[in-house]
């Protein structure tokens, strides 16, 4: 066995009593995970998930890029094991790190040993292990303030271990450890960081998709799979209730002064929204808004929408600029999707001056003149459900 990887755990090691059932839930997810790559063997000693391939035809690189999605790791190594004795160790830094070692401009070894058997202590392991190399490699200096390059060696219980820098893990916590939550999930940049937000806390995901058909287009819709399937990557499998919304946005043109119609339409969206993620077992709701970004995501607007439901909505974005919610899309690959020129359901029949301050008692008068409860049955009634699987 020529490499494995070493996830190490983020915020578990901080539990108490319950760290048990948080790391039994993030070992089940990685060996879940990496079944799409082949066999590995997959356990959990002193806050360290190891990942070991078990045979030669595991797909190696797949299963290190799909170890980044997972989360409750925090960060990730990559490394050679090699048997606990200084010159294995050596020999490991020099096959396995060599070619990385050799074009740093200064480097320094810095050591980690948990198994208090082995005859160095970790600053004599460094030592040793620094000593060696920068007679091996004379052309680069060894700088233990500001090296271009580290060489980590950890002597742990079963072997020692050689990697180069780590990399960052998807961190928060496993997913199915905090429950499971409804995203109400529009085709916009928003949405799909707010859902992912929420699944990084350790929730499992269900989508809601409000559809208004033929003003929204099936492109429109396919848009919303690619962003669960997306998103899948990191929540895991996910369904998609894909929710006819037409004949309630038509009730609203005909029958609402024009100013409350994105209000009493997004107080529709809730009310949906809260029936559906009940029959999925979902304890809250989750959406996008972020305050001040338009006319229905102000304080009064927003306490008017959300009147309607009786379970916690959580919008995760709450306070957070465009510019930070970009930079998640992007890192979690929901952008390019995201800003695809499809018309999502609240830009039909857009108001042209929506009311910032509405108020509860007139979104409740107006509604009135609608059949709420028909409208709301006929439209769960008129759902398609979609199942997002994960993709490696
Ligand atoms: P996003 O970028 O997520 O579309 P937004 O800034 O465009 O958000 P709005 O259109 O006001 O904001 O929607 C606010 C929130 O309402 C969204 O973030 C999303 O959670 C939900 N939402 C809006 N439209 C839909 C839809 N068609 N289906 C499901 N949820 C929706
Ligand atoms: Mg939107």
């Amino acid at each position: 066995m020529n490499e494995i990887f070493l996830l190490k755990l983020g915020e578990i090691v901080l539990k108490g009593a319950n760290k048990k059932m948080f790391e039994n839930k993030l070992r089940t997810n990685v060996a879940r995970r990496m079944r799409p790559f082949g066999d590995f063997k997959v356990s959990i000693l002193q806050s360290t998930v190891y990942v070991e391939p078990e045979n030669e035809l595991c797909d190696l690189d797949g299963a290190w890029e799909a170890c980044h999605t997972i989360f409750g790791a925090i960060s990730l190594c990559r490394c050679r094991p090699c048997e606990k004795s200084e010159d294995a160790i050596f020999e490991a830094v020099v096959n396995y790190l060599g070619d990385d070692l050799a074009a740093a401009r200064s480097f320094k070894v810095e050591s980690k040993r948990s198994d208090k058997r082995f005859p160095l202590n970790s600053i004599q392991i460094s030592q040793a292990i620094g000593g060696r190399l920068a007679e091996a490699y004379p052309d680069v200096p060894v700088d233990v303030h500001h090296p271009d390059y580290t060489v980590y060696v950890e002597v742990r219980d079963f072997a020692a271990y050689v990697h180069g820098p780590a990399e960052p893990g998807a961190g928060g916590l496993p997913t199915g450890v905090g429950g499971r939550a409804a995203v109400l999930l529009s085709g916009g940049i928003d949405s799909p960081v707010a859902g992912y937000m929420i699944a990084k806390r350790g929730v499992e995901l269900e989508a809601i998709h409000f559809f208004s058909y033929p003003y929204t287009s099936e492109l429109a819709k396919d848009k919303v799979l690619e962003l669960a399937r997306k998103m899948a990557r990191y929540c895991g499998r996910m369904t998609v209730d894909v929710v006819g919304f037409t004949e309630i946005q038509e009730a609203i043109r005909d029958n609402c002064p024009e100013e409350y119609f994105t209000i009493i339409m997004r107080r529709f969206m809730m009310r949906i929204a809260e029936r559906i993620a009940r029959d999925h077992g979902c304890e809250c709701l989750v959406t996008g808004e972020n305050l001040g970004q338009v006319a229905s995501q102000t304080m009064q607007a927003m306490a008017v929408t959300h009147a309607v439901v009786d379970m916690p909505v959580f919008h995760p974005l709450i306070g957070m600029d465009k510019e930070e919610i970009v930079t998640i899309a992007r890192r979690i690959d929901t952008l390019e999707t995201s800003i695809l020129p499809y018309e999502d359901c609240c830009t039909v029949f857009t108001p042209k001056h929506p009311k910032t301050k509405p108020k509860l008692s007139e979104a409740e008068k107006i509604e009135q003149k609608l059949d709420v409860e028909a409208l709301i049955q006929r439209a769960i009634e008129n759902t398609e459900l979609v199942k997002i699987r994960y993709q490696g």
